[in-house]
């Protein structure tokens, strides 16, 4: 009887109105029918500072609030189905809101020209200690560490609303850059259409560039999560995501776990304070023909992820280094953790695969706090004989991805 009475109630419940809880009315339809199988996400304590920085002779494109904060909504569920999906619950990151259900975004006016924020590193850094000087004067708008900053692509003989471009549009550290320009709609998400194919690929990278902002380094999924999974968005994810199956990786969903903007309310860690080396002892890597088993003792605390890397070592030539959560095994003891991993050769596509000349296998260590450093260690697969033990008694750590 009382079971027959609730289901009475949910049924009366008609489901547009859980599709209006998180749609304004002003949203588009398009937007209504991807967002109506939103999964409610859990309360974050920091909210990203999501911010469209304009020159002092330009404005931003028609239309951004409701544009990005359709593409925005989408990808928070998007980042919050990955961490359900990876054991973590309907986290995300958080994004500042409007009563009215759209998204809070700043728009902040730079004291130059547009064209003065290209794309550089100068650029970006030149926008940055603006955005610096507008939180000192507002602080109510700097809601967290992490920046994703929105700018209008460049109109002169290469860029323009067809070809967007020029505009500063990478992540490093806990900021990113991506743009906007007119027809950055998600009404074109998926289509096999010039605007669609526009649309993915600076929707993609708007995404992918997200991931850098919000802790995540480039990373592979293995053999086996790429055929049922699709492409890793921090792999070439940037041009499949809305097009073809794109995911997060077990490893990418463990970093995003520690990031600020993912803190569950109440969560009042200090982010990014730690900063300390991780403790790593007994280190052993072998081979037995099959896989790598690697096994190690570190602080406490930490999660720790492996990347097998191909030369060259270098920032952007990591896209495909395949990575392997290394969990926790049994409880921690006087301030050490025992972690395991065994990576099969099969996983990394076979040793025929796998490029001569010296490897890495990079360790990565995250504190709780968010805190991040890694080292490696050096791996001649051509070399290797079944039971092999690699060396790896000196360990340089890199503080960061
Ligand atoms: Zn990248």
């Amino acid at each position: 009887m009382i079971r027959g009475v609730l289901a009475a109630i949910l049924c009366s419940v008609p489901f547009s109105c859980v599709a209006a809880a998180t749609c304004p009315d002003s949203f588009s339809p398009r937007a209504k029918e991807l967002l109506a199988d939103s999964v409610e996400l859990m309360e974050s304590e920091h909210k990203l500072n999501v911010i469209y920085f304009i020159g002092n002779d330009n404005e931003p494109a028609a239309d951004y609030e409701r544009r990005l904060s359709e593409l925005l909504l989408y990808l928070q569920q998007f980042y919050g189905k990955e961490m359900a999906r990876n054991g973590y619950g309907n986290r995300s990151f958080g994004l500042p809101m409007l009563p009215n259900g759209m998204v809070d975004i700043t728009v902040v006016r730079g004291k130059e020209s547009h064209k003065k924020y290209y794309y550089s590193g100068e650029g970006a850094e030149l926008c940055l200690k603006e955005l610096e000087e507008y939180y000192a004067k507002h602080p109510e708008k700097k809601r967290s560490q992490h920046n994703f900053v929105i700018m209008r692509t460049h109109y002169d003989d290469k860029h323009n609303d067809a070809n967007p471009g020029g505009v500063p549009f990478f992540g490093y550290g806990v900021h990113c850059f991506a743009l906007d320009y007119v027809g950055f709609d998600i009404e074109h998400l998926g289509q096999d259409t010039t605007a669609g194919h526009l649309l993915t690929k600076w929707y993609g990278g708007f995404a992918h560039e997200l991931g850098h902002g919000l802790n995540l380094p480039h990373n592979n999924g293995t053999r086996t999560q790429n055929t049922e999974l699709g492409t890793p968005l921090m792999n070439s994810g940037n041009y499949t995501f809305g097009y073809k199956p794109t995911y997060l990786t077990p490893a990418s969903c463990s970093i995003l776990a520690r990031s600020e903007t993912f803190a569950l309310k109440g969560n009042k860690t200090p982010y990014y304070a730690y900063q300390q080396q991780p403790e790593v002892e007994a280190l052993h890597v072998a081979y037995d023909g099959d896989s790598i088993h690697i096994s190690l003792r570190c602080t406490e605390n930490h999660t720790v992820n492996a990347y097998v890397q191909d030369p060259p070592f270098a920032v952007n030539q990591d896209y495909d280094a395949v990575v392997f959560r290394v969990p926790e095994k049994g409880p921690a003891q006087a301030g050490k953790q025992l972690h395991v991993v065994s990576i099969p050769l099969d996983e990394l596509g076979g040793l025929k695969n796998i490029r001569h000349g010296e490897q890495r296998v990079d360790l990565r260590f995250c504190a709780p706090d968010g805190s991040r450093y890694r080292t490696y260690v050096p791996i001649q697969w051509e070399n290797l004989k079944p039971g092999d033990v690699i060396p790896c008694d000196k360990l340089e750590f890199v503080k960061g991805y």
